[in-house]
């Protein structure tokens, strides 16, 4: 059972063109619940391995993120060995590993940061939706070793998509946490803030968590009235990004303004204001007047944004 990917469809959506999307991962979702499948899988000698330390993914000198098994083996002991899937009919591990003070040395592996990698291109798109997947499921076993039900320690299965309670029986699943992120547009203008941790200059769609018995329709209606005043209407979904610091999934969508007074909430946002479409393009293309900016282009604000101007 193998699943369709991007190609075998033709796959033309924004979505498919963001940062930690291009992944060609077929995750074995039916073979991984066995265990004899996974033993066999971490046992074929040509299997490769993503290393993390902590949060940092671990380059080769020759600045690749796949490690045959020795050399990942030599990186430092292991805390997580996951089944990630297969990529190119080669089995996929990740390893989470606890640095040892002689081991690491550049000839082995480098720490890196997943946003810097991600920004700067210099990996495989694909590589770096491996990596991105590997974080948010090494995280989430860094953080959930103890059963939220009763807190007994929880043992791994399926390869590490699953953790299980001993104690309850209690099954765990990595978790995703929903965000809803808006171009939110008034005819031929869109509606963007920035929060003071944001770089000089730069602007970006609004965005917030979606809370437990809410559509992400609403979401997005709550958060831009909360953060802006701004009264929404019609939401339709534009696409959507696995975002992995740690385990978001960014839920794009454009809404339409029924109203267009600002009141911005002092506690979320530093600014926000309506910005024509050519203001928009100056934006993207670094040439606005007064230097203001989008985030970077791997970001889904950025896709959005790009869309609707007309210039991705
Ligand atoms: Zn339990």
């Amino acid at each position: 059972m193998t699943p369709l990917k991007s190609e075998d469809w033709r796959d033309a959506s924004l979505s498919s063109r963001l940062g930690y999307a291009a992944g060609s991962l077929d995750r074995m979702p039916v073979q991984r619940m066995d265990p004899a499948f996974i033993a066999a899988e971490a046992a074929r000698p040509d299997r490769r391995v993503v290393v993390f330390s902590g949060d940092a993914p671990l380059i080769t000198a020759e600045g690749d993120c796949l490690f045959r098994p020795e050399m990942a083996e030599a990186l430092g002991t292991a805390t997580h060995e996951l089944y990630l899937g297969r990529q190119s009919d080669l089995p996929v591990f990740a390893r989470g590993i606890e640095p040892e003070p002689d081991a690491g040395e550049p000839s082995h592996g480098v720490a890196s940061d997943l946003r810097m990698l991600a920004i700067e291109g210099s990996l495989d798109v694909s590589h770096v939706a491996l990596l991105g997947l590997a974080k948010s499921l090494l995280s989430w076993h860094r953080r959930h070793g103890f059963c939220a039900n009763c807190g007994a320690r929880s043992e791994p299965v399926h390869g590490g998509w699953r953790r299980d309670c001993p104690s309850c029986n209690t099954e765990h699943f990595p978790r995703v946490d929903p965000v809803a992120i808006m171009l939110v547009t008034d005819g031929d203008r869109c509606l963007l803030g920035r929060q003071p941790r944001f770089a000089t200059g730069s602007y970006s769609c609004l965005a917030g968590f979606i809370e437990p018995g809410e559509t992400a329709e609403n979401a997005v209606r709550r958060e831009v009235m909360e953060e802006a005043g701004v009264q929404v209407g019609e939401v339709r979904f534009l696409a959507s990004q696995a975002w992995p610091f740690p385990s978001s999934l960014m839920i794009g969508c454009h809404g339409n303004a029924l109203s267009t007074a600002i009141t911005i909430d002092r506690d979320e946002l530093e600014d926000a204001r309506w910005f024509p479409r050519e203001e928009l393009v100056q934006m993207i293309a670094g040439t606005h007047r007064e230097g203001l900016k989008v985030p970077p282009g791997i970001s889904i604000a950025s896709g959005m944004l790009r869309h609707w101007a007309g210039t991705d």
